[in-house]
């Protein structure tokens, strides 16, 4: 096979789905980075003093051809899993990290950035430059690169020894989880539960040559068992298998999973890490690349909010203890009756049926309604397009502005299938940039895990659908609505971490709107538009116990960032001393001692969001204010939508989030809107 051939080496256009096999992605990426070594080699012998044009420009070239070609080999591996894929796609993967990840230590590449910093005229460079620079900079001093041999030897086994303490942990969370069973024999324990969960659990003993039926902590048995089980000793076993897992609090597990040394450990190590890179704690080095400035800053936002939020969290609790007694005679509600109490009282307040909803809101009106938004906001079409698919039910759109000129291409694939991987997102396919007089338009993929038409209906979606389809759709035009002509900071990319939901949520406030409902909304059998009291129906539920769930939230968050941001030696009881101290300020129920959460809390021990937890309430603070421009001035203002896209989405990273948010709000962002939003305000 010759370059010719192979279509992943293909550039001149969108991907080539309709020939790209499995056979092409080894070789591909064997050439690709071959070619983007030799590009580095090359800068590196370079005498003269590296110009953007000289440096900056042959890197891009090069890692971006191997980024294209590997974005559509991941795609296809994401969505079109085949074993065949899944062995080449694997083969090439750790070729492809050892290529990036080597960049990141290259002393060559890094004394290039440095004297591109240096320049003379460097402060009058456009911003999308300067920033790119700074940024990789800044990504060369937290990777170590400055620090000197001994150091930098120390600090490479400290990312090492994290990556496996990481691993380990989420590995026991999944091995304990994995590893309980309670097998029930007589019936009647399960009262309550649905029917579906009660087949499951019976095919799942008698998978184990087992009578009767096996609950098990895996979410889709162990949340319906807290929610509909009526025996409230079977949620307390249950309760407690799930808060005790990987500790030695467990009852079940073995002593190997307990994780209280790994937590202890990678607070130890994590803390040295930033030490040697000059900050005071882990906090202070994982916000910088973040939008929030000092751990001190994410803590104040925190305890406002929780003093915000807090009341209203209380007043639901009263409410459920109230009801609970009344009309479930639970004279008391412990933490494991909190779910099935309130699963009662939302069924008496707020039932409507999903089915009832789902059936009005049929694929094309839905995304017609969608795009009748980008219309009326940002005075875009979007149009469906020709382009070489991988199925036949994937789509491809094109995004054109008044005068017809395009502004971004996307490819959408909504339903969930064998060989696709769950869940919904947005991945970037090209990235906008200038090469020389033209420009190179960007091209998103838009994945969803929808149900298929069936029976030569339409396809269905529940209003949560919807919502996550609105959702990945902001993610897709903060994407494709970017005017930087930087690579490296074009679209999403160089984006802060607490900045990246913003777009994306900001669409799933249009959701809530009658105005954009209502339109958008066709009963598949009768063509009739949704009845304004069903719709009224789903808002009143929308905000059912949200301030319990809020400071829910602001507990692990608070948790996080306060772990992270003290100095000294951890043990077990410290870090659930701290729980305890955060619980006793935000908390409404009383959690029992056997509670084991940190020993499970893999997101910020085993994930990426250690001192980031904050971020979830970060970005929705920033797009509810920002929708809140909107309500101010009718939520299909094209002025406003104008000023959006202009100050937020065209910017992508070329500047500060904060800086963005300002130009567009005209004020730093307040809490008032997200506190309005989830019902929260004094007169509610
Ligand atoms: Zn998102």
């Amino acid at each position: 096979m010759n370059d010719m051939t192979n279509p992943l080496l293909d550039f001149s256009g969108l991907p080539r789905f309709a020939s790209v096999r499995a056979e092409h992605i080894e070789p591909a990426a064997d050439r690709l980075i071959a070619e983007g070594r030799a590009t580095i080699e090359r800068l590196a012998s370079q005498d003269a003093v590296p110009t953007w044009e000289s440096f900056v420009e042959p890197l891009d070239d090069a890692n971006e051809r191997l980024a294209r070609m590997w974005t559509q080999a991941s795609h296809l591996n994401n969505v079109v899993n085949t074993p065949e894929l899944r062995d080449a796609y694997n083969a090439a993967l750790p070729k492809v990290t050892q290529y990036f990840s080597e960049q990141g230590q290259d002393q060559r590449l890094h004394a290039g950035f440095k004297a591109l910093r240096a320049a003379k005229d460097f402060d009058s460079w456009p911003r999308a430059r300067r920033r790119h620079v700074d940024n990789e900079l800044r990504d060369f001093r937290l990777g170590g690169a400055e620090l000197p041999p001994p150091q930098k030897e120390r600090f490479r086994e400290i990312q090492e020894e994290l990556a496996r303490l990481g691993a380990k942990f989420s590995e026991n969370v999944l091995d304990a989880t994995n590893a309980y069973a309670l097998y029930i024999t007589d019936a009647s324990e399960l009262s309550g539960l649905p029917e579906d969960v009660r087949q499951a659990a019976k095919e799942a003993a008698a998978k184990d040559g087992r009578e009767g039926w096996k609950l098990t902590l895996h979410m889709p048995c162990y949340l319906p068992v807290m929610q509909y089980a009526d025996s409230p000793s079977l949620r307390e076993r249950m309760y407690r298998a799930n808060v005790t897992r990987a500790s030695a609090e467990s009852l079940d597990g073995k002593a190997e999973w307990n994780n209280d040394p790994h937590v202890v450990r990678i607070l130890e190590l994590r803390a040295e890490a930033a030490k040697l890179l000059g900050y005071p704690t882990f906090a202070d080095r994982s916000l910088a690349t973040k939008m929030a400035a000092t751990p001190a800053e994410a803590l104040a936002f925190l305890d406002d909010l929780a003093r915000r939020a807090r009341p209203f969290a209380q007043r639901d609790m009263v409410e459920l203890r109230q009801f609970a007694k009344q009309e479930l005679g639970m004279a008391e509600v412990f933490a494991w009756d909190v779910s099935y109490a309130s699963e009662k009282l939302r069924q008496k307040r707020y039932a409507f049926s999903e089915q009832e909803v789902k059936e009005y809101f049929t694929e094309d009106e839905v995304l017609a309604g969608m795009f009748r938004v980008v219309k009326a906001i940002y005075g875009l079409d979007v149009k469906a397009a020709q382009a070489e698919l991988y199925r036949d039910d994937a789509r491809f759109f094109e995004i054109t502005d008044s005068s017809g000129q395009r502004v971004g291409q996307f490819y959408m694939d909504l339903y969930a299938r064998e060989g696709k991987r769950g869940g919904a997102w947005m991945d970037d396919a090209i990235n906008r940039r200038r090469l020389g007089k033209r420009v190179q338009t960007p091209v998103a993929f838009l994945t969803c895990n929808f149900p298929a038409p069936v029976n030569g209906r339409p396809a269905l979606f529940t209003h949560r659908d919807v919502s996550t389809l609105f959702h990945e759709f902001g993610h897709g035009l903060h994407q494709l609505l970017t005017q930087v002509d930087e690579l490296g900071v074009s679209g999403i990319n160089g984006v802060e971490w607490d900045a990246v939901e913003l777009p994306s949520q900001f669409m799933e406030n249009f959701c809530w709107e009658w105005e954009v409902v209502a339109p958008m909304t066709k009963q598949v059998d009768t063509g009739a538009r949704i009845p304004r009291e069903l719709f009224d129906k789903m808002l009143a539920a929308k905000n059912f116990q949200s301030g319990m769930g809020f400071v829910r939230q602001l507990e692990f968050a608070l948790f996080d960032m306060r772990l992270h941001a003290q100095a000294g030696a951890q043990t077990p009881q410290s870090v659930l001393a701290l729980l305890d101290e955060v619980r006793a300020q935000v908390a409404v129920f009383e959690v029992p001692a056997f509670n084991r959460f940190p020993n499970q809390f893999s997101h910020i021990f085993a994930g990426g969001y250690a001192a980031g937890y904050y971020s979830y309430k970060w970005a929705e603070v920033l797009s509810s204010d920002a929708y809140g421009a909107f309500e101010e001035s009718g939520v299909l203002n094209p002025e406003t939508g104008a000023r959006f896209r202009r100050e937020v989405l065209a910017c992508g990273g070329s500047r500060p989030a904060l800086e963005s948010f300002v130009a567009f709000r005209g004020r730093k962002p307040q809490i008032d809107a997200l506190l309005r939003h989830n019902g929260m305000t004094a007169t509610a």
